[in-house]
């Protein structure tokens, strides 16, 4: 930089990066840290997984079942869960709770490809399995790669049977064919979003008979076969069951100098990670400290496991009357009002091969930190949380004077499309609310790419909301 520049660098903003600004010691920090995300993830290829690991982690920590307490107080760690979807943990503060609570609220759901509930034929030699996809995925996108079979099924005695096929190394895995080039003459001429219909996402599941000629159906009849030899079920058992088929194989490290992350899930299991080992670690914090891991987010945050749900609200309730052998509705109000929200979600990185979607100057860049989006939505910000600009200012303060690489971010260009986030949802209970999280690169494809800087930096940014946001 000349000299000239040097003298007037006051006046501008410039974005920083994060391998720039660290030491040795955090660089190794940063370098360990994704290797702990990367076995994360690859326990959590499902939201009832992702709950497991979850609990397992906070369980390690100390937390307890809120149900198992007779009263709160500074330091305990408590945690909730919904229908093995969905999970709080909270870190007991110093303050009461009505002064509000700093969360940390994330999705344990991500695109993927569920089964119908009678989805079982055969047809041309082959056993297949009928599915809808769950959430914005690129149909094409999920042709021709091995796929993992996870989920449960109840059985009519209620008995629950965990479903897990794919992701050990000597699993058979699952495939989703595609029409050979040769005689794709008509694909060709389809547009993107129609190539592969999603009625054509049928799943290879068997392709050996039954073992006796006179047999009718006999591909189906072995498959059906072989599941009741290993889980006990028979075809009815389907219409209970909840069936997931996610990419199958184990996250990687991308680049000659391993400095990103592939992996199925980063949105939003990256997040969900990073506030998991924040609030495990955090201590001492004057406001109650909130680890939120919802479920639905996906398909607009609907059902009972969804952020739509009253489970929070529930549990903060449960919480207030540990607190004070007695609950009232308004302490419940003036708590969440008084509440501040990272709804910590990926963002969407800028991508040189793709710039025409993005705009230079807003986007956010892979490398450069954790990603502060004001507002999402789409076509004039309709949908959009839109944060405080007071809120806002505060967090700045926080991230600077904690060393933390921040960036902001927006979904793409203006009029390009949109999307949203859970932050709405709780803005409405009058907390404040930005979104915060890690920029992602092919987000809601099979594979997703992160920065371990970036995914470092998020940790770092939670971390220090929770300790020190008042
Ligand atoms: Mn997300
Ligand atoms: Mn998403």
């Amino acid at each position: 930089m000349s000299q000239d520049s040097n003298k007037y660098k006051k006046y501008f903003y410039e974005k920083k990066l994060v391998w720039e600004e660290i030491n040795q010691k955090e660089r190794q920090a940063v370098l360990d840290f994704g290797e702990d995300y990367k076995k994360f993830i690859d326990l959590s290829k499902t939201e009832r997984n992702s709950v497991k690991e979850i609990v397992k982690r906070a369980q390690e920590q100390g937390f307890v079942p809120i149900d198992s307490v007779n009263s709160i107080e500074k330091g305990m760690k408590v945690y909730t869960i919904n229908k093995d979807k969905a999970v709080a943990l909270f870190v007991i503060g110093e303050d009461e709770l009505e002064s509000g609570l700093n969360i940390v609220g994330s999705h344990i759901d991500a695109p993927r490809i569920d089964l119908k509930q009678c989805p079982l034929y055969e047809d041309s030699g082959l056993s297949l399995l009928k599915t809808h996809y769950y959430g914005g995925i690129k149909k094409y996108q999920w042709v021709t790669m091995p796929l993992a079979l996870y989920g449960v099924i109840i059985k009519e005695n209620g008995e629950k049977i965990e479903v897990s096929i794919g992701d050990n190394e000597d699993d058979p895995v699952f495939f989703i064919t595609d029409i050979l080039p040769h005689l794709a003459k008509d694909q060709y001429k389809k547009n993107l979003s129609e190539a592969i219909a999603g009625e054509d996402l049928n799943v290879i599941i068997g392709s050996l008979p039954y073992d006796d000629k006179e047999a009718k159906d006999k591909f189906k009849l072995n498959v059906l076969r072989l599941l009741n030899d290993k889980y006990g079920i028979t075809e009815e058992d389907f219409l209970t069951a909840e069936l997931e088929i996610v990419p199958a194989g184990k996250c990687r490290d991308v680049g000659i100098d391993r400095g990103l992350i592939a992996g199925y899930g980063h949105d939003d299991r990256v997040c969900a990670y990073t506030s998991l080992q924040a609030v495990l670690e955090t201590k001492n914090n004057k406001k109650t400290a909130v680890g939120l891991f919802v479920d639905k987010e996906e398909i607009g945050s609907v059902g009972n496991t969804g952020m739509n749900s009253e489970f929070f609200n529930n549990a903060v309730s449960e919480l207030l009357y540990l607190e004070k052998g007695k609950f009232s509705g308004l302490e419940l109000r003036r708590t969440l009002a008084n509440s501040s929200v990272l709804s910590s979600d990926v963002a969407a990185a800028f991508d040189p091969t793709y710039p025409s979607v993005l705009e230079k100057l807003n986007s956010p860049y892979i490398g450069n930190g954790v990603t502060l989006v004001k507002f999402t939505g789409s076509g004039g910000k309709s949908g959009a949380n839109d944060a405080n600009a007071e809120y806002i200012g505060k967090l700045r303060k926080l991230f600077n004077e904690n060393n933390i690489i921040w960036q902001t971010g927006e979904l793409g260009k203006v009029d390009q499309g949109g999307g949203g986030t859970i932050a709405y949802i709780l803005a409405k209970f009058n907390m404040d609310v930005v979104d915060l999280g890690v920029p992602v690169l092919s987000m809601h494809a099979p594979y997703e790419i992160v920065s371990k800087a970036d995914v470092y930096m998020t940790y770092k940014a939670y971390k220090a909301f929770y300790d020190y946001y008042i």
